[in-house]
């Protein structure tokens, strides 16, 4: 038996991993018949100016309300969905659901951000789906934005870049998730019709004032960077994960556009987040670090 000799982890059969694998695709297999059952859902998260605190979107996460489990959030389905192809039929319900809601909330979200998996971008019926929900929902492009990671655009495959142009001609909103954690690769920036840029959580987290912590101060000149490197493209760029009030004062002495996160609302029912502006009045008595400048 390979694990006795010396623990070693590359065992030819490991029942604890095979009895793992058995249940991820046990809960993956579960997914279409979850999706009829009405199991899955939106969350919405707001997206914040750091100019004047108005509400500037909201983002849809997918959760799962399974049955035996809870509710699951998407990092423990998501990626068993994209492996087996299943995420075309649970993104494509999610893009449906996001436009139906969008647009029955009117102007009181500019738009609704939805997350597409590599293989939705990839698949060559996208432009005609996103098509025909904006018309049967009656939700205006401008108010559909769409998130694709850095390792979405990875490749550099014709036929996903062509209808991404066809989605931005149509006026939908086209933004880079996790942006400066993936493979950064610049020329999607030139190529792709990207309206934003949403910069990682994990610059942020560093974020605190100078005075207080040196070491804070390489990620603020990397989100220094990187905001000055979206203006001089025309992009907007919001910052994700922020949790509290002195981030959110830094990133907007940086220049920054927009803020998502914690400190501004946690992902929750719609109703919760529309046609108000999260945490204005605490940003705005903040420290004044942005002064004449
Ligand atoms: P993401 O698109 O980067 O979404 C942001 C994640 O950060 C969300 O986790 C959100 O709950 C979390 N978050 C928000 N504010 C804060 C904060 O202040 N601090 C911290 N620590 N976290 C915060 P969630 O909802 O678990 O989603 C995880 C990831 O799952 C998403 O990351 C996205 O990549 C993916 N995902 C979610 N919904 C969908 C979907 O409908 N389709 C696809 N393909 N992927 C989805
Ligand atoms: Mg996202
Ligand atoms: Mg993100
Ligand atoms: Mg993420």
């Amino acid at each position: 038996w390979a694990k006795a000799a010396g623990g070693a982890r590359w065992s030819v059969f490991d029942p604890d991993r095979h009895r793992a694998d058995l249940a991820r695709y046990a809960l993956a297999a579960a997914i279409p018949a979850a999706i009829d059952r009405g199991e899955f859902f939106l969350d919405y998260q707001p997206l914040t100016s750091l100019r004047d605190g108005t509400m500037l979107g909201v983002e849809a996460l997918v959760r799962w309300r399974h049955p035996e489990l809870g509710v699951l959030r998407p990092d423990s389905f998501i990626g068993l969905a994209e492996e087996t192809g299943l995420i075309v039929r649970l993104g494509g319900w999610v893009l449906a659901e996001a436009c139906r809601e969008a647009e029955s909330w009117g102007a009181r979200a500019p738009f609704v951000s939805v997350n597409l998996a590599v293989r939705q971008v990839h698949r060559p019926g996208l432009v005609q789906e996103v098509r025909s929900l904006l018309a049967a929902t009656g939700l205006p492009p401008e108010r559909l934005q769409l998130e694709l990671t850095e390792s979405t655009m990875m490749s550099t495959a014709e036929e996903p870049v062509r209808a991404l142009r066809v989605l931005a001609d149509l006026g939908v909103r086209i933004a880079i998730d996790d942006f400066g954690t993936g493979y950064c690769n610049l020329a999607y920036l030139r190529d792709l019709p990207v309206t934003e840029l949403k910069v990682a959580g994990e610059f942020v987290t560093g974020l605190r004032a100078p005075a207080v912590d040196p070491a804070g101060r390489t990620d603020e000149r990397i989100l220094a960077s990187l905001v000055s490197l979206a203006h001089a493209l025309d992009l907007t760029v919001t910052a994700e994960g922020v949790e509290t009030a002195g981030q959110a004062e830094r990133l907007r002495a940086i220049g920054c556009d927009a803020g998502q996160g914690w400190y501004f609302g946690r992902p929750g029912p719609a109703e919760g987040c529309l046609g108000r502006s999260p945490a204005l009045s605490t940003m705005a008595g903040v420290e004044p670090v942005a002064s004449a400048g």
